[in-house]
């Protein structure tokens, strides 16, 4: 089966970022936002924040079994909630102690942490979609670029094309509106200055490019950082 996410962090090792301590759980490489989806028939046991997790999920299975999701961006559910496998649970992010955006996968089995890497597949079938605005149809070209790709090349990396392409899309965007909103406000001075020494209309150009370059930043979202 293609793995859709990359395992960047197997269960059990020894890693200097933790100060040498074992892994407790899975860690699949994802872009933040990407929908995470319940594998089992549950219940909401807790949500937590802290330093080294982040946002976290728990999830008690039917079968007793708890599923910790960590380093969470949002979180769709709240205890006590009934979830069905396949029911959103969150958003993947990189809040905690992460060092890049990814998902903290980790398995309770009577209150003790066990492997979970039996339960990577579910969790590679359940979790998917880039979440967020499709805004403009931003999700929609990443995924039709993403189509285009040669089979040959094989699933899993269709879907890190699809992935980080919907995932970047907007940031270049904004960063496009900024430049934009910059080189519009270059050429109202111009058009200004030019009304002044007698252009006709020059006044008036100005304002309308102030106008369109500034739309096209607020619909963009591109605020500067
Ligand atoms: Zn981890």
């Amino acid at each position: 089966m293609p793995m859709k996410f990359r395992i960047s962090s197997e269960y059990g090792v020894l890693e200097e970022i933790r100060g040498g301590r074992v892994h407790k759980g899975i860690d699949l490489a994802m872009p933040p936002g990407t929908e995470l989806h319940s594998i089992a028939d549950g219940t909401i046991e807790k949500v937590i924040n802290n330093k080294l997790m982040g946002n976290g999920v728990y999830v008690r299975a039917e079968n007793g079994d708890v599923h910790v999701y960590g380093h969470l961006d949002k979180v769709a559910v709240k205890p006590g909630d009934h979830v069905d496998a396949g029911d959103l649970i969150a958003l993947s992010g990189n809040t905690g102690h992460s060092t890049g955006p990814h998902l903290h996968f980790a398995l309770l089995h009577d209150g003790y942490v066990a492997d979970p890497t039996p339960l990577v597949n579910a969790v590679q079938h359940y979790s998917g979609e880039i979440a967020g605005p499709s805004f403009l149809g931003i999700k929609g070209p990443a995924l039709f670029i993403a189509e285009k790709v040669p089979h040959s090349i094989g699933d899993a990396v269709k879907d890190q094309v699809a992935h980080s392409l919907a995932a970047h899309a907007l940031d270049w965007l904004q960063a496009a509106s900024i430049v934009f909103y910059e080189l519009g406000l270059v050429a109202c001075t111009a058009l200004i200055i030019l009304g002044a020494v007698g252009l006709k209309n020059g006044y008036r150009w100005a304002g309308m490019t102030f106008i369109s370059v500034a739309l096209l930043r607020y619909l963009l979202g591109g605020v500067a950082e």
